[in-house]
């Protein structure tokens, strides 16, 4: 009897989607050597990302994780698709398919990771810290509360009832992760000093950090599912630029209000159709 409650609680989780960014890579620290559009060693801070998601979706397939697809998360693209894991496929290209074509093909799966995630932008040791776009957002808030990336992919998920179980990259980025969702797992690669400044692991290390965590949330998510991060709405998203130009491209829109010179909201039930304004 208790051996059948027991399995009954055990989640058999066998696909998941991966989100990739560039600023959270152990080796990464500069947005213009190393991240930027052109950037001199973009191709190199890549190949260290490759390397990173390839470490995770080994640990996922060892743990018998055998649908596995990946979102390049970075604007200009940050994989080095020649290196991709042979089990993983890419969804890639800028700009990103309507939500009305690819939240259908994101929803199909079980559990949501992110590898390589930065802290959101006003945390002053958050290394390479920025919120969606680094020369454009003072910061983002839903419903009051001042979020990053890291809060945008999670209500996104949360909304198609998918948990977010694993995030590596840097320190503060594992810090605002399990703020926001306690029973996620991470793995911090680089420990940032300051903006433009961090302590990077070596790559072989950042890689068997990765691979441990990844092992460890499947473990634990098969244990005790993680629950989808779902906050009560409706929704009101504020968002603020460094300058008045971009705001008035954000305002151009019907539904969207301008709170100051700098600073646009928009309000909607639905937190898919919000969270990415
Ligand atoms: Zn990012």
């Amino acid at each position: 009897m208790i051996l059948c409650k027991r399995l009954r609680m055990i989640k058999i989780v066998k696909s998941a989607f991966i989100v990739t960014d560039l600023e959270g890579t152990a080796g990464v620290t500069s947005f213009d050597a190393q991240t930027r559009p052109g950037a001199r060693y973009l191709d190199r801070s890549r190949r260290l990302a490759t390397a990173e998601l390839n470490a995770a979706v080994e640990a996922l397939v060892a743990a018998g994780v055998d649908d596995v697809l990946v979102l390049d998360g970075h604007g200009c693209e940050g994989l080095w698709y020649e290196d991709l894991h042979p089990a993983v496929k890419l969804i890639h290209g800028r700009p990103h398919a309507p939500h009305s074509v690819l939240d259908p093909i994101v929803d199909r799966y079980e559990a949501g990771l992110i590898i390589g995630q930065h802290a959101m932008a006003g945390i002053r040791s958050g290394n390479m810290n920025h919120t969606q776009n680094s020369l454009l957002i003072d910061h983002i808030a839903i419903n009051g509360t001042v979020v990053g990336e890291i809060a945008q992919w999670a209500l996104y998920w949360g909304a198609a009832g998918m948990p977010f179980i694993f995030l590596s990259g840097e320190a503060d980025a594992c810090t605002e992760a399990r703020t926001l969702i306690p029973e996620i797992e991470t793995a911090a690669v680089k420990q940032g000093l300051s903006r433009n400044s961090a302590i990077s692991v070596s790559p072989i290390e950042a890689r068997r950090l990765i691979a441990d965590g990844v092992a460890r949330a499947v473990d634990r998510h098969r244990g005790t599912p993680v629950r989808p991060t779902v906050w009560p709405g409706p929704y009101v998203l504020e968002k603020r630029f460094f300058y008045t130009d971009a705001a008035d491209a954000a305002a151009d829109s019907p539904d969207a209000e301008r709170v100051d010179g700098q600073t646009v909201r928009f309000r909607s039930e639905d937190i898919r159709s919000l969270v990415y304004r």
